[in-house]
C-alpha cells in the first residue's frame, strides 16, 4: 500500500515538474497598508507561470518601527529584510515582500528592491513604477509590468542568479526605470539554466 502511494506521489511530482514535494512555497507578503490585494493576486498568477513553482499570499505585516529615515522620507531596505526574516513562515522557500514606499541603502539614492540570497528574502518597492511619480499620466498595465519585472529580478537574487549581462534578460541591474522598461519580465537562457539548477538542488535537499 505504502509503495502505491510513493508511485503515486512520484507520478504527481513528473506531472508537476518543479513543484517541491517538501510543500514549500513561496510567499508574497504586502508590508504596510496601501499595496493594491489585487495587484498581488495578479503577480502571484504570473509568477507561478515564471518559476513553477506555488505561491501564496501571506498576511499583510507592518512596516518595522525605526525603518523610516526621517531626513530621506524613505525606509532603510535592510530592516525590511531583517523583518522579513523574523516572519519567515514554516512552510516557506523564500519570501518576497511588496511595499508602497520608498527604499534606501547607504551608497545609492533609492533602490527598486533588494534580496538577500543567503537568507532568501527580498523586497520591492512599488512607488518609482509608477508613471505619477514621473509626473506623467497613469499607466496601469506599464505599473504592473514593471511590478512583476521587480519581482521576477529579486526573487531570481533569492535562488542565487548574480545580475546578467543581457540588457533584454529579467536579471539584468536597473539603475533607472528606463533599464527596467527596457528589459524582459523574463529570464535569458543562461539565467534560466541556472535557475532550473538552483530549483533542482533544493528538491535534493
Ligand atoms: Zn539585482
Ligand atoms: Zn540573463
Amino acid at each position: 500500500m505504502l509503495k502505491f502511494i510513493s508511485v503515486i506521489l512520484l507520478l504527481f511530482n513528473m506531472i508537476l515538474p518543479g513543484r517541491n514535494p517538501d510543500g514549500k512555497k513561496v510567499y508574497l507578503i504586502p508590508i504596510g497598508d496601501e499595496v493594491d490585494p489585487e495587484l498581488v493576486r495578479e503577480l502571484r498568477l504570473n509568477l507561478e507561470e515564471e518559476f513553477h513553482q506555488p505561491f501564496v499570499i501571506g498576511s499583510v505585516i507592518g512596516l518595522p518601527s525605526g525603518a523610516y529615515v526621517p531626513t530621506r522620507r524613505q525606509y532603510y531596505s535592510p530592516a525590511i529584510l531583517s523583518l522579513l526574516k523574523r516572519k519567515f513562515p514554516k512552510d516557506a522557500s523564500r519570501v518576497l515582500g511588496i511595499v508602497n514606499h520608498d527604499l534606501w541603502v547607504p551608497g545609492l539614492n533609492f533602490i527598486f528592491g533588494e534580496a538577500d540570497p543567503e537568507a532568501k528574502v527580498a523586497v520591492i518597492s512599488l512607488i518609482r513604477l509608477r508613471q505619477e511619480f514621473y509626473h506623467l499620466p497613469p499607466d496601469p498595465e506599464l505599473f504592473f509590468l514593471r511590478a512583476l519585472k521587480e519581482a521576477v529580478h529579486e526573487l531570481g537574487h533569492t535562488y542565487g542568479l548574480p545580475h546578467c549581462s543581457d540588457p533584454n534578460c529579467v536579471m539584468h541591474f536597473s539603475n533607472s526605470i528606463a533599464d527596467t522598461d527596457r528589459k524582459s519580465a523574463h529570464f535569458c537562457p543562461r539565467c534560466r539554466r541556472l535557475l532550473e539548477e538552483a530549483i533542482e538542488r533544493e528538491k535534493e535537499r
